[in-house]
């Protein structure tokens, strides 16, 4: 989009309204893990405020919804400040919207030139679940957290520590002295099943979708109930990794799991874009089958030079891309029954 002339005043109002719509399904997301509206509609209401913005930045204010990471801090647990930032995604919602992201960020690694050399895709399933950010020391889990508000997240460390193969200690000798390990916290979709089940069974309202019993799974203020959750994690990335001998993502998730980490068994690297586009493919068709809930597939550049060399916005590293794949039904409807998390 082209910015155009001084929007009036009915496209301000407009603008207003939306952001602060934003604001309000945003909080029920995050801080009551109950949403108001699906997905595909926050999406869109997102995707209008980005676009109001392209056309009249000076509209653009710091604490704009898209300036920001998400999520907040609820005061009923202690603020932990990650060492370094967590991001969210830039999202694209169609395979014409995927190529255009692939050719600018491909024209921005060739003008990195030597530095960033390599354009290998790193693809991975997009898991819809709770981000937390694990720290450890010396080999040690010493904290956990949630993404929060990308700066400061939640201390969820106890309740964490209920979920089985999320290592204490890590294994072996050759891991960096300080870690953060991220990654995504989610329920299998047949054991939500089952959970629900029992739920219903029990006479009691079952739990709206897999994310959001996640997210209130693991925001529980007694770990004894988070417990009782079918939880498990995915690791997707890394935070701060002072001493980390790695020269790519795909090779960190390697020494991950060597440590004892959860790596996610669904990730490539692809080096050409009809890959990238045959794995979107594939696993659109077997969305439903596989261990957990998916809504879209994660693109990054596999490289850590380049990583760096594109760097982030305040929001989204300009490294990786999510392509959501289009709503389903299923989502609106399940939205309709009481929520309970
Ligand atoms: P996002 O979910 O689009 O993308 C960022 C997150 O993806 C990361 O923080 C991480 O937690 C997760 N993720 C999963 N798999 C990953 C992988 N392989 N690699 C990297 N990250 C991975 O962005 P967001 O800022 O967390 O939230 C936006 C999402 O939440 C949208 O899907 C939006 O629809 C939804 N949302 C819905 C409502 C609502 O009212 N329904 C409100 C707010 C947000």
């Amino acid at each position: 989009h082209e910015p155009e002339a001084v929007p009036t005043e009915a496209i301000r109002e407009e603008y207003e309204n939306l952001a602060d719509l934003v604001r309000k399904y945003r909080f029920a997301y995050y801080q009551e893990d109950a949403p108001l509206v699906s997905d595909a509609e926050f999406d869109a209401l997102f995707r209008r405020l980005e676009e109001i913005e392209a056309l009249h930045p000076e509209l653009v204010a710091n604490d704009s919804p898209t300036q920001e990471v998400g999520g907040e801090v609820s005061a009923a647990f202690a603020p932990v400040e990650h060492l370094q930032r967590m991001y969210s995604l830039e999202d694209v919602f169609s395979l014409e919207e995927l190529e255009a992201w692939l050719n600018r960020a491909e024209a921005s690694i060739e003008k990195i030139g030597d530095g960033g050399a390599t354009a290998a895709w790193l693809t991975e399933l997009k898991i819809d679940g709770l981000a937390v950010n694990l720290l450890y020391r010396d080999g040690k889990l010493v904290r956990a957290a949630t993404r929060g508000d990308g700066t400061t997240g939640e201390d969820i460390t106890h309740n964490l520590l209920t979920i089985k193969e999320i290592p204490q200690e890590l294994r072996g000798s050759s891991f960096p002295a300080e870690m953060e390990v991220r990654g995504e916290v989610f329920i299998p979709s047949k054991a939500f099943a089952e959970f629900n089940e029992a739920l219903i069974e029990a006479g009691k309202a079952p739990l709206a979708n897999p994310r959001n019993a996640a997210a209130g799974s693991l925001r529980q203020k007694d770990p004894a109930e988070t417990a009782k959750r079918p939880l498990k994690m995915f690791v997707h990335g890394i935070g701060a990794r002072e001493g980390l001998v790695a020269g790519s993502q795909s090779e960190t998730y390697g020494l991950l799991k060597e440590w004892g980490l959860p790596v996610s068994p669904y990730f490539e690297v692809l080096e050409t874009r009809d890959d990238v586009l045959g794995f979107i493919k594939r696993y659109g068709d077997q969305r439903h089958k596989l261990l957990h809930e998916i809504d879209g597939i994660v693109i990054k550049v596999d490289d850590f030079v380049t990583q760096r060399a594109l760097g982030n916005t305040t929001r989204v590293p300009r490294w990786a891309v999510a392509y959501k794949y289009p709503p389903e039904e299923v989502h609106t409807k399940l939205l309709d029954i009481q929520v309970n998390v």
